[in-house]
């Protein structure tokens, strides 16, 4: 890189500035954007050259996902994709989805049968036994697999696995196990599904550690996938690595001067077996917090609190659930949870909390108000994660209290049908997500697709949150539904705001990160519904271009 001032023109760029929305060029020097305008305009900067490179491209800022897992980079080594939809895998080869409990048991046959240690265990995710309510896959159906080599089908949602007979003998789960959340037949023996964090910890070790553990390959792979998606800011949300100098190693020494991503790291605050008191963990990250730089961020904090809506984990307040289920599954109690979020908010960090059900955002509120009336602080931040079942009276709560909410509009197309039918019932899964009614409110929001939960995709999460149609055809809660505008302020400064870097990154202004997607198509003139199938070219990066896996641009700086 060298102070060269270099023009890019464009068919159009999309700046997500209100004082220049629309410009055919912006110019950039020293990773940064120097000025946005036409190529005469920008011409009179000293030494400026012009690079034709995205001359036929549509330029938007750089999509920031504001929810995501670093450990979605590994789901594809050595794990079996059984996930009702297709997906793609960060070297661009396509998953077909099982959409069938018959397509799941074949494809893990598949993977057993290659696989030549009769001992070792066979992982698989994506799944959910909601997609097939005759025939549910649980401990009997996998022993049809293999009964004696250890297997987890992990649920697509990340709080729900199912195991076989043999996993269940050898963590020594049976019909005395006690632990909530190990589910049982009629006759109570274990049926070999495991609900949250509590549960899913007793079979952890024969897997060699949870769901998403981290490599550098890991974090390479899904640094390439926020490339080929047109994200240039991305976070772990719910790392367990920060706390030790190992644990942070795995990201400082990866993420170098060539990482493709800036990467935004959330230390999970407590629970999930994390042990330390929190006024402990809070000191650490403070400190740990000075160790980031303009790639890599540490010393955010995610809480968590319930479980997840179509798994039946997630706390809902009257009425319920549509059959009439029992609530539920608190992750944290609400008294570790104050404790553990005064701790964090009086460190100075910022924290984005797990919210599924209506019942949890109201804890998140309560707790919000009764920490911020002894310890004010102005400009929090703090973010109700998922929020998908936020009344509108919580809504107005928690704009006065000056929250945030990251909503979960991915939901609306993988689990609307569910919802609407067999979860929740139409009227309040029309209502799910409501992002139009939190805005209304006056709430800043983004949107999410916290992979591996589902693919990361922004423009396909912008589809969702425009369309809110499901894989049936239904609109579900068409007055909810954004326009385009909002939903790309949603995935880029909408997102970059709620991590505190919006005077960084999330709009192509002056003086900003220069960090765009570069498309096939502009947003703006495609039809709603097909949003999602615009073409990333790739992105750049601080001043450097990166190539999307499949993408059509030469690759050079
Ligand atoms: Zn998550």
């Amino acid at each position: 890189m060298n102070n060269r001032t270099v023009i890019y023109p464009a068919r159009i760029v999309r700046t997500m500035d209100p004082s220049r929305p629309v410009a055919t060029a912006f110019a950039v020097r020293d990773g940064l954007i120097r000025a946005v305008g036409t190529v005469e305009e920008l011409s009179v900067y000293p030494h400026a050259v012009i690079d034709e490179r995205y001359a036929e491209a549509v330029i938007v800022p750089g999509f920031v996902e504001a929810h995501a897992h670093a450990g979605s980079g590994g789901m594809w080594d050595g794990q079996v994709y059984v996930g009702y939809f297709d997906r793609t895998d960060p070297d661009g080869n396509h998953w077909p989805g099982c959409t069938s409990t018959g397509a799941i048991l074949e494809r893990l046959r598949e993977a057993e049968s290659a696989l030549e240690d009769p001992l070792e265990p066979l992982r698989a995710w994506g799944m959910d036994n909601i997609y097939f309510p005759e025939s549910s896959i649980l401990v009997r159906e996998l022993d049809t697999v293999s009964g004696a080599r250890p297997i987890q089908v992990n649920h697509a949602n990340g709080h729900v696995a199912v195991v076989n007979s043999a996993v269940l003998r050898m963590a020594g789960i049976d019909a005395s196990t006690v632990t909530k959340g190990v589910e049982k037949y009629a006759d109570g023996t274990p049926n070999g599904e495991l609900r949250e964090f509590a549960a899913m910890g007793l079979v952890h070790e024969l897997f060699g550690g949870g769901l998403l553990s981290l490599s550098p390959r890991t974090l390479r792979n899904f640094a390439q996938d926020a490339v080929n998606q047109g994200v240039t800011t991305i976070t772990d949300l719910g790392s367990m690595g920060l706390l030790t100098e190992e644990g942070r190693a795995t990201y400082t020494d990866t993420v170098d001067e060539d990482f493709p991503v800036r990467l935004n790291v959330f230390q999970f605050g407590m629970g999930l077996g994390t042990g330390s008191l929190p006024e402990a963990t809070a000191q650490a990250l403070a400190a740990v917090k000075q160790l980031g730089h303009s790639k890599l961020r540490f010393g955010n904090v995610k809480l968590m609190l319930d479980g997840s809506i179509q798994g039946f984990t997630a706390r809902l307040l009257a009425p319920g659930y549509l059959g009439d289920q029992p609530n539920g599954i608190w992750n944290t109690t609400p008294e570790e949870f104050e404790a553990a979020f005064a701790a964090f908010h009086r460190a100075g960090l910022l924290i984005h909390v797990h919210c599924n059900g209506d019942q949890a955002s109201d804890l998140f509120l309560d707790t919000l108000e009764s920490v911020l009336t002894k310890y004010p602080r102005p400009d929090h931040r703090h973010t109700m994660t998922h929020s998908q079942l936020t009344t509108q009276a919580q809504y107005r709560r928690a704009a006065a209290l000056g929250a945030c909410a990251n909503i979960f509009s991915n939901h609306l197309w993988y689990w609307g049908d569910q919802h609407a039918d067999r979860i929740l019932g139409w009227d309040r899964a029309s209502r799910m997500n409501a992002t139009r009614s939190a805005l209304n409110a006056g709430v800043p929001i983004s949107l999410h697709c916290d992979t591996p939960v589902t693919e990361l995709s922004p423009l396909k999460t912008m589809k969702h949150a425009i369309t809110r149609l499901t894989p049936s055809g239904r609109i579900l809660g068409e007055l909810e539904r954004l326009d385009v505008e909002e939903a790309l302020h949603a995935v880029t400064l909408g997102a970059a705001y709620m991590l505190k870097m919006d005077g960084e990154v999330g709009s192509i202004e002056a003086g900003k990160r220069a960090d765009v997607a570069i498309l096939d198509q502009d947003p703006y003139e495609t039809a709603p519904e097909e949003i999602g199938t615009i073409r990333v070219l790739g992105t750049m990066l601080g001043g450097r271009h990166q190539n999307a896996k499949s993408g059509a641009l030469a690759s050079a700086d």
